[in-house]
């Protein structure tokens, strides 16, 4: 007799159900033979995965759309000012509560593990007090993972060096740096080189705001990537964005994703928020606004999927579904071919799970913690497709949250499979 038993899973790409037995919880069992559990659930078929994990998003901006100011051009620019003022009138309470309704928002779509950037641009870190707070009421169901991020620079916001070391104090679990938006190239490296001196004097990951920009000399990765190399930091240090990579020319580019391998980093692309506020000042044609996913993925390099933005100045939509980001991603990636797909599912799961610094823990086996969701689908095309939310979640063999499939009733079908009505 187990704790919980979870009957009729499927696993990706096979026919066959499974049962899924859950002790002390952990996986204590997968099987096709039939057991019982104090608790039992039928999950239908649907399919069962790891969780997902969202490797960049931010709890301090989030659900803010509206909220003063309408982000009338839809630019980065006008999203970073209008969220100048908006920061100048946070408290405590109001992150708080827009950081846990988000948080609700991504793990009903089986995200357990989030890595949130929060801006540390506020002299009373009232963000971070706050996310640090949502951290520890919310550990018993999420993994929450807080990057001390400079949104104004920090050597055209110098204030943010020292405050960079008071996040790290009061607990931020990585520091950060937007090296293309100061105000110069020389200016850019230093920032990356205080980074990366902070990470190693306090022991803490680094993960770069890198070359979030159409400009093809906007060359952050490749010091980022040196900077890692030198501090002996391979494995720890991740890029977001690296859109500029997609506009180098291709000795170059090549030479980059290279370095990017030999210093092991991880690149996470948010193809969201990106293919929306990249491309701007093109004409024609205008560029894709993501970077060389494919090139970085068939390099062997570490490649990641996020949400980024939910309903922010910067990204007026998003539901916490990782999905969308995923669909978004293989299209502007080009990777809608049927290998493809497993590649895609890698890189908002298992990918993620090694850059969180979760190997040991994460995945569908016996003697790992019974960390899992179930999903409606036939396969990852259905599920990409669809986006459904999660029939179930469970943490550490404890069912948190469920939802019941959507289903639809139609009421107007005439007996030749036609809407009444419709044209043919
Ligand atoms: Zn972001």
């Amino acid at each position: 007799m187990f704790n919980s038993v979870v009957k009729n899973v499927r696993r990706l790409n096979e026919d066959k159900t499974v049962n899924i037995g859950i002790a002390n919880g952990c996986f204590a069992a997968i099987t096709t033979a039939s057991i019982q559990g104090e608790k039992e659930w039928d999950a239908h078929g649907h399919i069962v995965l790891p969780p997902f994990v969202e490797m960049h998003t931010h709890l301090d901006t989030t659900l803010t759309i509206g909220n003063q100011v309408n982000n009338k051009t839809g630019t980065l620019f006008e999203a970073i000012s209008i969220w100048h003022e908006r920061k100048q009138y946070l408290s405590e309470e109001d992150v708080i509560n827009r950081a846990t309704k988000a948080l609700h928002m991504l793990m009903e779509h089986g995200v357990l593990y989030v890595r949130a950037a929060v801006d540390i641009s506020d002299p009373h870190l009232t963000a971070l007090k706050a996310l640090l707070e949502v951290r520890k009421r919310m550990a018993e169901v999420l993994e929450l993972q807080i990057i001390a991020f400079p949104q104004d620079g920090l050597m055209s916001c110098e204030e943010n060096q020292a405050r960079l070391i008071e996040a790290v104090e009061m607990g931020a679990d990585a520091v950060s740096a937007v090296p293309h938006l100061e105000r110069t190239r020389e200016q850019g490296i230093a920032s990356l080189e205080y980074c990366f001196s902070i990470a190693k004097q306090y022991d803490k990951f680094v993960h770069v705001f890198c070359d979030e920009i159409d400009d093809d000399q906007s060359r952050f990765l490749e010091v980022v990537a040196d900077l890692t190399i030198k501090n002996n930091m391979e494995g720890s240090v991740t890029a977001s964005h690296a859109i500029a990579l997609a506009y180098y020319n291709e000795p170059y580019a090549q030479k980059v994703i290279q370095l990017v391998k030999q210093a092991e980093l991880t690149i996470v692309a948010c193809p969201l928020i990106n293919s929306v506020v990249q491309g701007r000042l093109d004409r024609f044609p205008k560029g894709r606004g993501i970077t060389r996913i494919k090139d970085l993925y068939t390099a062997g390099v570490n490649v990641c999927i996020a949400h980024d933005d939910i309903r922010t100045p910067f990204y007026p939509f998003g539901s916490g579904n990782i999905l969308q980001a995923a669909h978004m991603g293989l299209h502007l990636a080009h990777m809608t071919g049927a290998d493809d797909l497993h590649a895609i599912f890698q890189m908002i799961s298992h990918h993620g799970a090694q850059s969180f610094g979760l190997e040991e823990n994460y995945g569908i086996e016996i003697g790992k913690p019974a960390n899992f969701i179930t999903i409606p689908g036939k396969d990852m095309s259905d599920i990409i497709t669809n986006q459904p939310k999660c029939s179930f979640i469970f943490r550490n063999g404890n069912l948190i949250a469920s939802t019941e499939p959507e289903k639809t009733q139609w009421h107007t079908v005439s007996t030749n499979n036609k809407v009444s009505g419709a044209s043919t």
